[in-house]
């Protein structure tokens, strides 16, 4: 490989950043942000930077298995082909499933479509999107006659006021809340609203945060479309000549009145006409929702409550305004444009357009109808009226609500394949038939990002061992099937020629979706660009400018809404509230690789208000059971008033690889909403406990170690090693054996104190640490990042060593305290520590004192959060 930089895209968030990868001569990666994309100018987050540390092939599967023998790939496309065969044949094509990904490129994306609904002949396929923004899908469907997101991230950087809805953009995108900060240095009279039941990074920077009560969101956007009309800011023009349902809408809003939103949504009356107030006198006004709108089951209601207030000012489809759904993956987008939904077909056509598909693929078996959705296939699944599924790039073990049903439904499936880079994750051992896939950097397509722009993903390395472009498997088992002709493809570009030629067949203007333009592009040379780009037109930005949408009428439509009813809890219960930390990806199969990424959060927990901790008798840092009829889990507690009362977050992507008890959706109920089948994974009621441990751990150690003896741990990677925390029910003499196993080579060291009940254990090989561990009966206060740090240190003083038994830094080693800035290895203790001293009072002082903040700027937020705490303190 050359060391010329290829331009390629994240593989993580809707953002789409565009990434230089430049393969070096030793094996190693540099990544750097692409300064020419138009999504991130060159700035990159967290896990954006840290990409080069997830290429390993470390604990990759690169053969593949069929029944738990590795084989090469004809036997594993044989079978593949040879059991959906057989299932075909004797229960029909509806007996089959694909669950797919938002990691998938649009181009596996599309043959994987073209497949089931052309050819196999069923709309079996969904994806994990269906998790993320099947709801924003419905909601423009409803509102535009099309999945058409209107707007591009411009609009944010133009916009007077920005109203984050569900979204913590500080921590889950990253770079766009960064163009945003930006744009509001620049012009201070900008204001940004966030409404979050928790105070996120992102409600901490905001002008009002508005800390609603979990799905308030209908009640507030009916309230303020009846305000907007009471305060004459109806674009009455706008409404009369581009919509219709305006009337009707206005009569289920009007009853909420100020008073009434404040009781539904547990506001102050005072914020609530705040809100209201900004909104109606500012004219360019953008609202960006994401998962906190979409993952409930009246998140399509929402996201039309939202719409309904900009159809309302006309405020859509011109420079600083619009509804904005922001899209969690990298390629959701890209999923939508070719149907990777049960209920769309290809190139955002629906159903009654089946006879264009039919008649542009000559497809032999057409799906008519649309098939299951998620949470539908896996209940089809346990049933057993589904025999059998395809999972390509994704986690539903993990993902899914109810996912300890999910995974009893892979189990007693008669055939599930799993095309992954890692037969290890929780979805893969339930697979018969495992297919390597090739990863980022080993594959070549395109994603398409939040704002509509398409963007190449370029190949920079070779395909480690046999691993295979999901695109060219699934071509390979059509083939196999009998559908050779149609799945001739040689290459990712020829798929998106045909993808972009059907997007434009009998098009004629009547379909938003068109790529047309692109046909005949040199793919290599593909910039990214937004759509739709007609032939031998421009690229459009901004949608709907010309007030036209794609409703038979050409009128958009308001949506009468209305809030759910108050979720029912049991007494003692909770709401659980679901979501993404900082640093990790999904269910961490790459962010987990990487020891920088890992340190944020190195374990699951659960945040928990004060008043809640108190009452149910839990005490911060210790171990909670969480518990419903569904499933339970153990986090450690952390307890906030960033939290409202009532209601705790738990992240949402421990894995079995990676804790005992952390996957927190073996919570979530299956419940879905009726229109857009996206689960509510952001509502569920649970019971808290202190969980009865009667010794804690933590550990060190080179290698990762066997916790099976432990009732709870969780473990992550660190420099050097792993470092493990651990809970034990009952006390016992011989968990170090457990975890390290034989250390009657190493040199051991060990204290404990009956009285204190307190132990540790230090093991070296001549100067290196080999393995830690330290008991105590509450949570051990060991500082980690000074533990994680003697795995790399040299211990060939006794003083250093005894240092590692007490778990103390010496005096010269101050405790650098939780990590705050993973690029640059930066701790709160040293943050406080700086501002106490008054040497600096503001981010980049932090920045020039101790270049925290300085690179990705992804912990900018916490840093001004631990200057303002202590400006408080000191004020106190
Ligand atoms: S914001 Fe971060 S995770 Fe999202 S695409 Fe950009 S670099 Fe990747």
């Amino acid at each position: 490989m050359s060391r010329e930089a290829i331009r390629t895209t994240c593989p993580y968030c809707g953002v789409g950043c565009g990434v230089l990868a430049t393969p070096q001569p030793d094996g190693t990666v540099t990544i750097a942000g692409d300064p020419d994309h138009p999504a991130n100018f060159g700035r990159l987050c967290s896990k954006g930077s840290a990409l080069g540390e997830t290429l390993s092939l470390e604990g990759r599967q690169l053969r593949p298995m069929v029944d738990g023998t590795e084989v090469d790939w004809d036997t594993a496309l044989d079978a593949v082909a040879d059991r959906l065969k057989s299932v075909i044949a004797e229960y029909g094509p509806d007996a089959v499933g694909l669950y797919g990904s938002g990691q998938l490129l649009t181009e596996d994306y599309y043959v994987a479509n073209k497949l089931m609904k052309g050819f196999i002949g069923t709309a079996n396929i969904d994806t994990n999107s269906r998790l993320c923004m099947a709801s924003s899908v419905a909601g423009h469907k409803r509102a535009f006659g099309s999945d058409t997101v209107p707007g591009c991230y411009e609009d944010f950087e133009q916009a007077d006021l920005i109203v984050l809805v569900g979204s913590n953009l500080a921590w889950c995108h990253p770079v766009l809340y960064q163009r945003i900060l930006a744009a509001k240095e620049a012009r201070p009279d900008m204001r940004v609203v966030v409404i979050d039941p928790r105070r996120t990074n992102a409600a901490e920077q905001a002008d009002l945060h508005l800390a609603i009560a979990n799905d308030g969101d209908v009640a507030l956007f009916s309230g303020l479309l009846a305000h907007l009309v009471a305060s004459n800011a109806v674009d009455r023009r706008f409404v009369e000549k581009h919509t219709t349902g305006f009337e009707t809408a206005l009569e289920l809003a009007e009853p909420w009145t100020i008073t009434q939103v404040a009781g539904a949504t547990g506001l102050s009356t005072s914020d609530v006409a705040m809100f209201f107030d900004v909104f109606a006198g500012t004219e360019n006004v953008v609202t960006i929702f994401s998962q906190g709108v979409n993952q409930s089951v009246s998140g399509t209601d929402k996201a039309n409550a939202i719409i309904n207030c900009h159809l309302a000012t006309g405020r859509i489809g011109r420079p600083g305004m619009g509804p904005f759904s922001i899209t969690g993956q990298p390629n959701a987008m890209g999923g939508r444009e070719v149907g990777g939904l049960a209920n769309m077909l290809a190139a955002h056509m629906d159903f009654d357009k089946a006879n264009i598909v039919e008649r542009f693929w000559s497809a032999p078996n057409i799906a008519r109808e649309p098939g299951l959705k998620a949470v539908d296939l896996f209940a089809a699944l346990e049933a057993r009226t589904v025999k059998a599924v395809w999972i390509m790039a994704t986690n539903p073990v993990v993902s899914m609500p109810d996912a300890d049903k999910a995974r009893e439904a892979l189990l007693g499936c008669h055939t599930v394949i799993v095309s992954d880079m890692y037969a290890t994750t929780d979805t893969a051992r339930c697979a018969d038939i495992f297919l390597p896939a090739a990863g980022w950097g080993e594959k070549s397509g395109t994603v398409t990002n939040s704002e509509r722009r398409i963007s190449r993903q370029r190949a920079f390395l070779a395909h480690p061992g046999e691993a295979r472009p999901d695109w060219w498997i699934i071509c390979e088992v059509a083939k196999r099937l009998g559908f050779g002709d149609a799945f001739a493809f040689a290459s990712p570009a020829e798929i998106f020629a045909e993808h972009a030629a059907l997007s434009g067949f009998e098009n004629g203007g009547t379909r938003d979706f068109d790529i047309s333009g692109l046909m005949d592009q040199d793919y290599d040379r593909l910039v990214p660009t937004q759509w739709p780009v007609r032939a031998s037109s421009s690229p459009v930005a901004r949608n709907f400018a010309d007030g036209a949408f794609f409703t038979p009428d050409r009128r958009a439509r308001f949506i009468a809404t209305q809030p759910p009813p108050p979720k029912a809890t049991a007494p003692g219960q909770v709401i659980l509230n679901t979501g993404r930390v900082r640093d990790h990806w999904h269910t961490m199969t790459r962010t987990g690789n990487t020891p920088r990424l890992s340190g944020h959060y190195a374990e699951p927990f659960v945040e928990i208000h004060p008043t809640d901790a108190d009452r149910l008798g839990i005490r911060g840092a210790t171990l909670v059971q969480l518990e419903n009829a569904l499933g339970r889990a153990v986090m450690r507690a952390q307890v906030t008033d960033r939290q409202r009362p009532g209601t705790v977050f738990a992240p949402m992507h421990w894995t079995g690889a990676y804790s005992s008890e952390g996957r927190v959706n073996a919570l979530v109920a299956p419940m879905a909403d009726p229109v857009s089948g996206q689960p509510g994974l952001k509502m569920s009621a649970v019971s808290l406990y202190p969980a009865k441990v009667a010794l804690y751990g933590f550990a060190v150690s080179a290698a990762r170690p066997d916790c099976a003896a432990a009732d709870y741990w969780a473990t992550a990677r660190a420099e050097g090693g792993w470092r493990t925390e651990l809970g034990l029910f009952e006390a016992t003499d011989d968990i170090a054996a457990s975890l390290f196993g034989d250390a009657t080579a190493l040199d051991v060291l060990s204290y404990s104190d009956a009285k204190s009940g307190r132990a540790s254990l230090a093991a070296f090989a001549g100067p290196r640490l080999v393995f830690a561990l330290w008991l105590a009966p509450d949570p051990v206060l060991v500082s980690r990042q000074w533990a994680v740090a003697q795995l790399t240190e040299t211990h060939d003083k006794p003083m250093a060593r005894s240092a590692v038994l007490s778990g103390r830094p010496g005096a010269d080693r101050p405790d650098p305290g939780p990590l705050v800035c993973s690029c640059f290895g930066v701790g709160a203790n040293q943050i406080a520590e700086l501002a106490a001293s008054g040497e600096a009072t503001t981010v980049d002082a932090v920045g020039a004192a101790l270049k925290a903040g300085t690179n990705c700027g992804s912990c900018r937020t916490e840093i001004r959060r631990i200057i303002d705490a202590h400006r408080l303190q000191a004020a106190e």
